[in-house]
């Protein structure tokens, strides 16, 4: 069985989008308890890669080969650890489901969402081999259309999705963006 319920949403958004093949190296953002990490390992198989991030402490994923770390993504030395455990291959996939510790005050923890999806999309952009595909989870609120425009920019294609309404759910969406720009050649080069 799976370890979070979120498991389901990463599988239904890899059904709809083809998000993992075998063999890709995938960075799971916000991975603890770990359901995505094992529909993520699970899909890339034996000769793939998953490297998962979090605050708290992930336990072992048992069969699966799962490199976990324990960290805070919006700290530069925890992207020095999954830059190294990434190595020069870079990620084909970057998913986040990463988000702050609600207070119930909903500017503050849209707020804190987006800052934590944009930490998602610096890294993406920074580990992701051209082609790429990165998902985040973001809470709805003012500042969600700049955020997805910015990304929108760095993507041939984005999806906004939205799970089916639930009490605790009701304000998130994923965006699912695929195919990370090549870097334009300088003119003149
Ligand atoms: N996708 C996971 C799964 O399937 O098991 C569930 C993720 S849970 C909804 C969100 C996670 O984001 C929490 O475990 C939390 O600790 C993590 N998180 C929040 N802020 C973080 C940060 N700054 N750095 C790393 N992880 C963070």
């Amino acid at each position: 069985g799976y370890r979070s319920r979120s498991s389901y949403k990463l599988k239904q958004l890899n059904d709809e989008s083809d998000l993992f093949e075998r063999g890709d190296t995938v960075v799971d953002l916000g991975a603890a308890p770990g359901g995505w990490l094992q529909v993520a390992a699970e899909e890339v198989g034996e000769s793939g890669t998953v490297v998962g991030v979090d605050l708290q402490r992930i336990d072992e994923l048992g069969d699966h080969d799962v490199d976990t770390i324990r960290g805070d993504m919006t700290e530069e030395r925890t992207r020095h650890y999954l830059r190294e455990a990434v190595g020069e291959g870079g990620a084909d996939v970057v998913v986040s489901d990463m988000a702050p510790n609600m207070t119930g005050e909903y500017g503050l923890d849209h707020a804190r969402s987006v800052h934590l999806a944009r930490q998602a999309f610096d890294v993406a952009e920074e580990l992701l081999a051209p082609g790429g595909d990165f998902v985040v989870k973001v809470f709805q609120g003012d500042d969600l259309d700049a955020f997805r425009e910015d990304v929108r920019a760095e993507f041939q294609y984005l999806r906004t999705v939205s799970p089916p309404a639930s009490r605790d759910s009701s304000s998130e969406v994923y965006l699912v963006a695929k195919g990370l720009n090549t870097a334009p050649v300088a003119a003149g080069d």
